[in-house]
């Protein structure tokens, strides 16, 4: 299985400039709090390896995350369906606020930083894995140079993007096809060769259902290219329920390494790639630091952000990406035959 270190350098901020960041994070907390604390939730086994066993971890905006006692993945129990969570997308504040101000502040760095070597992965993987695809469905693309970059992917003659929180106008975008339903709406008429599913996972209640689905509308041998954080990685494990990206519904669950391989499995999925090329672990964990000078972390983790040279921190967070202990996950799968 292939495992994909990357050298880059950006930061935090060029991608999430920290007060536009906290106004989300602000706005998510009071939506939470007018749209799905009075919403029915209900009690859930792990969403990845579907054990029963789990302590109570800790509680974010009235939710409460649980950890899997057997994968150790984080996970909000009681939880509202995907229904709820579909209506509470499209009345959303915050994502309004994602959707109009984050993401424009911030839509050359993504591009340039997120989009383009994503685009790069999937074109050199559907190259390598399944030369003759023709068609590529998208699940919850939410950024509009994405859907401009889909358009360009012109390896595969039909593109569809399934996204009910779009704000388009019918004819906006020609070459590609704009389905504005949540996944589970979709009716297949042909099946898809490759699919992605871009932090789809994270806020999926019914997380077995989505991979029922990928697995469905994908031909035999077709990918699945997915991305998703990861309970495993190094900030997450330093900073738990201290971590500013942590936090429901938007990671309503936060997998663990074991605990994704058993639900790639059980729904018939080979797993090409396991990669962690997240480039921020230790950035998040020294801004975290920062911003709270009594933060309980390990001593080890403090002399290495406060005393350790810049090569140092480099050098600790490529070993994590070859360790696959980076928070940031990138996982190719093909469909079994
Ligand atoms: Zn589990």
């Amino acid at each position: 299985m292939k495992n994909i270190v990357i050298s880059d350098e950006y930061n935090q901020v060029d991608l999430k400039p920290s007060e536009l960041v906290k106004r989300y994070i602000a706005l998510t907390q009071e939506d939470v709090r007018y749209l799905l604390a009075s919403a029915k939730l209900s009690l859930c086994n792990c969403p990845a390896c579907g054990a029963k066993e789990r302590k109570t971890s800790f509680v974010k905006f009235s939710l409460t995350y649980q950890e899997c006692g057997q994968c150790h993945t984080l996970y909000v129990s009681p939880r509202p369906d995907d229904k709820t969570l579909n209506d509470y997308y499209l009345k959303s504040a915050a994502r309004t606020f994602w959707r109009d101000e984050l993401s424009k502040a911030t839509d050359r760095k993504r591009k340039e930083k997120i989009i383009k070597p994503r685009f790069q992965w999937i074109l050199e993987s559907t190259g390598e894995y399944f030369k003759t695809a023709q068609t590529w469905v998208d699940v919850n693309t939410g950024q509009y140079s994405y859907i401009d970059a889909m358009a360009d992917a012109n390896i595969f003659a039909n593109k569809i993007i399934l996204n009910p929180y779009l704000k388009i106008q019918q004819g906006d975008y020609q070459r590609v096809t704009i389905i504005q339903k949540p996944w589970w709406e979709y009716s297949v008429q042909n099946k898809a060769d490759v699919i992605s599913l871009f932090e789809v996972a994270d806020h999926t209640s019914d997380v077995g259902g989505l991979m029922k689905f990928a697995n469905h509308v994908l031909t035999d041998g077709g990918l699945c290219f997915l991305t998703t954080i990861l309970s495993s990685g190094f900030d997450l494990q330093v900073l738990w329920d201290q971590a500013d990206n942590l936090y429901p519904p938007d990671r309503l669950n936060c997998f663990s390494i074991k605990g994704l391989k058993s639900l790639f499995e059980k729904h018939g999925f080979e797993c090409l790639e396991f990669s962690t090329p997240g480039i921020l672990d230790v950035e998040i964990v020294a801004k975290a630091m920062q911003a709270n000078p009594a933060l309980d972390v390990p001593r080890f983790v403090r002399d290495l952000i406060e005393n350790g040279d810049e090569e140092a921190k480099r050098s600790f967070q490529e070993f994590l990406q070859s360790a696959c202990m980076s928070s940031y996950g990138r996982i190719l799968l093909r469909k079994k035959f």
